[in-house]
C-alpha cells in the first residue's frame, strides 16, 4: 500500500477518475495502490460533492458484482484562453478539458491592457453559460513565462517584458489564473483531447508549433514539462545547419531560420528569383514577391507550384532533423505538429516523417506517431484549460467541512 496522507490520496484518486471516467472501487484500489478503506472514504467525499455518481453494476467474470463509478466532468467548469498574434480565443471547459462553449475577440494594439480587456470580454460572454461554479482560468501566451506561471518574462511578438499577466487577470476577473507558453499549453491540450490514433496512451507527447516561431511543448509522464527556468522546448533555436543563416538569437543555422513562416516566405522569394523566368510567373501568386503571405503560398503549393513545393520539402527536412533529435532525447509516443505552417499538410508532414525515419534511432522511433494536430487552433485554448486543471487541488473543493453545501 502507498502510505500517503488523506489529501494526497484524494488527489491521486481524482486524477485516476479523470483519466478513467468509468471505473469501480476495486479498479481504483488496483490502480492507486491505496487501501480499500482510503478509496471508499474518498469516493464517498467525491460522490457527496457531485464529482462522481454510482451508475449500475458490473459483473467481472465470476466475481462479485461491482458498483460502476462514473466521473461527472460537468460537476465544475474552468476557463482556458490563448493569445495569438491577432486576438484572444477562450473556452469554457469541463473537468476533462472538454469544450462547452467558445468565444473569441480581436484586439487592438499589443499592450498587456488590450489583451486583458479582450480576455475579460470573452470571459463575460462565457461565464453566464456556466451552470456550476467556474474554478479558474488557464492562459497560453506566445512568449516565455516564468516557471511559477505568473509573469510573461518576454514575448517577442508583443514586445512584452516582465508583464505580471496572471495578477492583472486575477484583479479583473476574481478567478485564480495560471499562465504558460501557448505551445506548452497546447501539448497538454493534445495529450488530453487530441485524437491521435496511437496504440499507447499519450502520457509522453511532444507538440511542435510551427508558425511565426517554432516552439515545442512536452508532456512527460502525463505532466507538462517547463524546464528549470521555463524555457524548455525552444526547438526553433536548435542548430540544424552549421554555418547556416544568422538568427536573431545570435546563433547560426537555427531551425527558426529554415522552417518558420518567415523562413519559408524568404526561401520562396529567393527560389523564385533564382529559377523562374519572370515572364513565366507573371500573373501567378508568386509574381508579387514582396506581398507573399503564408495562406497564399499554401494555395500555390496545393496547385502544384514546384518552387513552393521544393521550399516546403526543404523546411520539412530541417524540421525532421530537429524532430529526430527530439525523439532520440525524449522518447515520446506521439509527436503532434500544429501551427499555421501545418497548412501545407501532407506535403510537409511526409518530408518530416521521411527525415525522422532516416535519422532517429530505431528503438526510440518504434511506435512513435508523427501526426498533424486535430485540434488545430483550439489546442492551445483547450490546453490552457487543462493547464489550470493540473493546478487545481481537489481537496480545496472536497473536504468533509464543505460536503453539506453541495449535497
Ligand atoms: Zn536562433
Amino acid at each position: 500500500m502507498v502510505a500517503i496522507g488523506g489529501q494526497a490520496s484524494l488527489a491521486v484518486l481524482y486524477e485516476l477518475l479523470r483519466e478513467h471516467p468509468d471505473t469501480t472501487r476495486t479498479e481504483l484500489v488496483h490502480r492507486s495502490g491505496l487501501s480499500k478503506a482510503t478509496v471508499s472514504e474518498n469516493i464517498g467525499l467525491l460522490i457527496a460533492h457531485g464529482f462522481l455518481e454510482e451508475v449500475g453494476k458490473r459483473q467481472p467474470g465470476r466475481g462479485r458484482s461491482q458498483v460502476v463509478l462514473e466521473f461527472k466532468p460537468r460537476a465544475r467548469l474552468v476557463l482556458g484562453a490563448q493569445f495569438t498574434e491577432h486576438g484572444c480565443h477562450a473556452v469554457l471547459a469541463d473537468l476533462r478539458a472538454g469544450p462547452v462553449a467558445f468565444a473569441a475577440r480581436p484586439f487592438a494594439g499589443g499592450s498587456p491592457e488590450s489583451f486583458v480587456a479582450a480576455l475579460v470580454e470573452c470571459v463575460d460572454e462565457l461565464r453566464p453559460q456556466a451552470d456550476v461554479p467556474v474554478l479558474g482560468l488557464g492562459v497560453g501566451v506566445p512568449g516565455l513565462v516564468d516557471p511559477t506561471g505568473r509573469i510573461v518574462a518576454v514575448s517577442v511578438p508583443y514586445g512584452w517584458e516582465q508583464v505580471p499577466i496572471a495578477e492583472m487577470l486575477e484583479d479583473r476577473l476574481g478567478l485564480p489564473t495560471v499562465v504558460a507558453n501557448r505551445a506548452k499549453a497546447a501539448a497538454l491540450g493534445e495529450a488530453w483531447r487530441g485524437d491521435h490514433d496511437t496504440v499507447a496512451p499519450t502520457h509522453h507527447l511532444a507538440y511542435v508549433y510551427v508558425g511565426a516561431g517554432i516552439v515545442a511543448g512536452f508532456v512527460i509522464d502525463g505532466e507538462p514539462y517547463f524546464g528549470s527556468a521555463g524555457t524548455a522546448g525552444e526547438l526553433g533555436h536548435v542548430t540544424v545547419l552549421p554555418d547556416g543563416p544568422r538568427c536573431g538569437c545570435g546563433n547560426r543555422g537555427c531551425l527558426h531560420m529554415l522552417a518558420s513562416e518567415s523562413a519559408i516566405i524568404r526561401a520562396v522569394r529567393t527560389g523564385a528569383r533564382r529559377y523562374a523566368d519572370p515572364a513565366q510567373i507573371e500573373g501567378s501568386p508568386l509574381a508579387s514577391l514582396a506581398m507573399l503571405t503564408l495562406p497564399a503560398l499554401i494555395d500555390v503549393a496545393n496547385d502544384g507550384n514546384a518552387i513552393v513545393q521544393e521550399v516546403v520539402r526543404d523546411a520539412g527536412m530541417y524540421l525532421g532533423i530537429a524532430i529526430a533529435n527530439l525523439i532520440n532525447i525524449m522518447n515520446p509516443s506521439v509527436v503532434v505538429i500544429g501551427g499555421p505552417v501545418m497548412g501545407f499538410g501532407e506535403l510537409l508532414l511526409d518530408r518530416v516523417r521521411e527525415e525522422v525515419r532516416q535519422r532517429a534511432l530505431w528503438d526510440a522511433l518504434r511506435g512513435v506517431a508523427i501526426v498533424a494536430s486535430t485540434l488545430n487552433d483550439d489546442a492551445g485554448t483547450i490546453g490552457a484549460a487543462a493547464l489550470f486543471l493540473k493546478t487545481v487541488d481537489v481537496a480545496t473543493f472536497v473536504s468533509p467541512a464543505t460536503a453539506s453545501s453541495h449535497q
